[in-house]
């Protein structure tokens, strides 16, 4: 241990000092140190796959175990959900949405202008030639994310957590259906199951529904867990049976120093690693930024309201697409929400968009009992493009990405972990990852 650091003052400790004594099953070999910044889904599954393979593990977060916005998110392992979503079928709707302030989609005025290289970027995205380049990229993804979460569940006998019920997606009239269409179609070609119903085949699948919606598309491959948060901290217990050990601080700086890693934390102290994992979420640019690599990222800010339990008998997860939110069933509740905000870190949330949804919700399913609700925000770390970022750094060969997942950050955390444990230990990776090269942009 040597005093050194940007203050003069600071600590300066090796990973293992860092961590708690007696925390580390078995001895390692030298540069097996890996420092995961973020205990997000992402950075669990992470710490998950990583020690699996024998790596010694510190996660650094500045909250706590899957504590921000793994732990309120709509639950959904989303394995159908492929399709980018800048296209030119969303375009048409951006005008109608854009005049609700509480609907699908908002902008903040005040986060306009920092947002339109972004928008620039996202509708770039929406060219055909993009669109297809980006769609068969994430059904790849979820190709693997799939297998990967099923044997994750399996390892850390948390497969009782997995819902297998399906889906639900719902539509008001015949021309809101036929609008979705396409994206079915293009579904068709990654052999995803699905089968439209309406009338009697609805009100089975969801009693007590509305008669307002004409026609549903059920996906019976859909999947939820019971809770995205316990979910979470299942996993977690997992790794640190494994080895993995938890070191709570906000990280300030990461930095190459020679052959190792220095992270800063903003307490002083710096700690040292062979290789970070930066999987700190909607805040992760901050850091790629550091180590001269900027990327894109934005976030889609998302809504919803968690009723207690038995506020309505909710069969399986109900997708309102043309309204922007879902209906989940958890252990913990009934989850209502969505909406995408695209208001970046700083502003106040703003909970009359979750009131919104809970009202339509209530409009949806008579009788939803309203009363007891917890409102929530989390932040969506979104690219342009929706696809993650997992690759290397530009500077460093020891430092990795995994970041960017937007709505679908739980659904990818597996398949991602697993293409990280391959790039760490030098495999060649599950799928060719160069559409989520941090380069790319
Ligand atoms: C309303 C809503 C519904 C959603 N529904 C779904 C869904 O059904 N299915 C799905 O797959 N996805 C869903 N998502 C998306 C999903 O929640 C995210 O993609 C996912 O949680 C991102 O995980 P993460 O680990 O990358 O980031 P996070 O969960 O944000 O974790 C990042 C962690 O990094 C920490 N951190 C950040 N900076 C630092 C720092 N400098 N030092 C230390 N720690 C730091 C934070 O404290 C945080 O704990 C939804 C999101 C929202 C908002």
């Amino acid at each position: 241990m040597a005093a050194a650091g940007r203050g003069g003052s600071a600590e300066v400790t090796g990973i293992s000092d860092a961590r708690k004594e007696g925390a580390s099953p078995r001895s390692r070999g030298e540069g097996n140190d890996i420092a995961i910044v973020g205990a997000g889904i992402v950075g669990i599954c992470a710490a998950a796959y990583l020690t699996e393979a024998g790596y010694r593990v510190s996660v650094f977060d500045r909250t706590g175990v899957c504590e921000e916005t793994s732990s309120g998110n709509a639950s959904a392992f989303a394995f159908s959900d492929v399709l980018p979503l800048a296209h030119k079928g969303m375009m048409k709707n951006l005008p109608r949405w854009l005049a609700d302030p509480l609907g699908p989609l908002a902008i903040p005025p005040s986060h306009l202008p920092k947002l339109l290289p972004w928008l620039w970027r996202f509708w770039r995205a929406g060219s055909s030639r993009h669109y297809e380049a980006s769609l068969a990229a994430q059904a790849g993804m979820m190709k693997l994310a799939e297998p990967e979460w099923m044997g994750l569940l399996d390892r850390s006998g948390t497969r009782s957590m997995l819902r297998e019920d399906g889906s639900l997606e719902l539509y008001e009239s015949e021309a809101e259906f036929r609008a979705s269409l396409p994206g079915w179609a293009a579904r068709d070609r990654f052999d995803i199951p699905y089968r439209h119903v309406d009338g009697d085949e609805i009100s089975a699948l969801q009693p007590g529904l509305s008669g307002q919606f004409i026609k549903g598309t059920f996906v019976p491959g859909w999947k939820t867990s019971i809770d995205p948060k316990l979910l979470g901290k299942a996993i977690w217990a997992y790794a640190e049976k494994k080895g993995a050990t938890f070191l709570k601080g906000e990280v300030a700086l990461v930095m190459s120093a020679r052959e190792r890693i220095a992270i800063q934390l903003k307490e002083g102290r710096t700690v040292m690693a062979d290789r970070v994992l930066i999987a700190a979420g909607a805040w992760s640019h901050r850091l790629a930024r550091q180590l001269g690599d900027h990327i894109p990222l934005e976030t889609e800010r998302g809504y919803n309201t968690t009723l207690p339990v038995g506020a309505f008998d909710v069969k399986r997860q109900l997708i309102f697409g043309g309204h922007g939110f879902v209906i989940t069933p958890l252990s913990t509740g009934l989850r209502i929400g969505g909406a995408v905000e695209l208001g970046g870190l700083k502003l106040p949330p703003n909970y009359a968009r979750s009131k919104a949804m809970l009202e339509k919700a209530r409009r949806f399913l008579p009788g939803l009992k309203t009363e007891g609700g917890r409102e929530w925000m989390g932040y969506r770390p979104s690219l342009p493009d929706s696809l993650p970022v997992i690759g290397r750094s530009r500077s460093s060969a020891n430092v990795y990405y995994a970041f960017g997942h937007g709505h679908l950050g739980k659904t990818q955390a597996a398949g991602t972990a697993r293409l990280i444990r391959d790039l760490v230990s030098g495999r060649a990776p599950a799928l060719d990852i160069s559409p989520f090269s941090p380069q790319r942009f």
